[in-house]
């Protein structure tokens, strides 16, 4: 068992906040982290068989495009998935090294490889399957929030952000301090109703989803009918059913 550091009101919680409602699947954000985290603090991100019939490889983000609803109201929904640096990750406390830590300082969680021994138990414990093991080099690895570019004085000021933030061509993804009420980030969420995903579990994700527009979800209303009032508990459906499909 590994032991998570304090966690006061207010402490920094350094996240993603993706908007679910622009994101057009373009994998963008998976291809630029894959080719940054190939080169930098995680590398190298393996592949094996990646032109052949059953392709594998450590992937931090994926996107999983679903199909929602039915007739005039349905839609593609494009679902990016990578590590939601918890407040409380099982995949911390389940690990019987300390590989698995989570800094105080910034609320990233990170795998220590140099004392991981490859059991898994981390990637058992995540209920979002966030956790990549690499088999070429037998440890665990996973989404670093780009750690070795947000906190790089090598870079200019505004290429300090995760390759994934940087690349994404339709501003879906965002990056900031989630502990701080008053950041961007937080009140983009408080503003657009953003969501935890399967906070029943009682993770506490810090990533955020922000959901689709419900006159986007809706079908076109006819010439006649004035708009219906939104039902805010409409707001969360396409997240629930979002998380029944993980659950499975
Ligand atoms: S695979 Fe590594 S990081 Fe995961 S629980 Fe085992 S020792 Fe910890
Ligand atoms: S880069 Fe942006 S639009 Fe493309 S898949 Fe990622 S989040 Fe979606």
């Amino acid at each position: 068992m590994t032991d998570l550091p304090a966690s006061p009101p207010g402490r920094k919680q350094l996240g993603l906040v993706i908007d679910l409602d622009i994101c057009v699947g373009c994998h963008a954000c998976a291809t630029a982290c894959k080719e940054w985290n190939s080169g930098g603090h995680m590398a190298p991100l393996t592949d094996f068989h990646p032109y052949g019939g059953d392709p594998q490889g450590v992937w931090f983000n994926r996107i999983h495009s679903f199909e929602e609803g039915d007739g005039e109201g349905a839609r593609t929904v494009h679902f990016p998935r990578s590590c939601l640096h918890c407040a409380e990750p099982a995949c911390v406390t389940v690990c019987p090294t300390g590989a698995s830590y989570k800094r105080a300082e910034d609320g990233i969680v990170l795998v220590n490889e140099a004392i991981c021994i490859g059991c898994k138990l981390c990637s058992w414990a995540c209920p979002y399957g966030a956790r990549e093991f690499d088999a070429d080099v037998g440890v665990m690895k996973k989404c670093t929030l780009c750690i070795d570019r947000i906190y790089n004085d090598n870079l200019a000021v505004e290429e300090r952000l995760p390759a994934c933030v940087m690349v994404c061509p339709t501003h879906a993804r965002h990056f900031g301090d989630l502990g701080d009420p008053n950041s961007a980030v937080s009140e983009m969420v408080a503003r657009r109703g953003g969501l935890d995903l399967m906070p029943e579990l009682g993770y506490r994700p810090v990533n955020k989803y922000l959901p689709p527009r419900l006159d986007r979800m809706a079908p076109a209303p006819g010439p006649a009918e004035p708009p219906a009032a939104p039902d805010p508990a409409e707001g969360n459906r396409l997240l629930r059913w979002i998380d029944r499909l993980l659950s499975r």
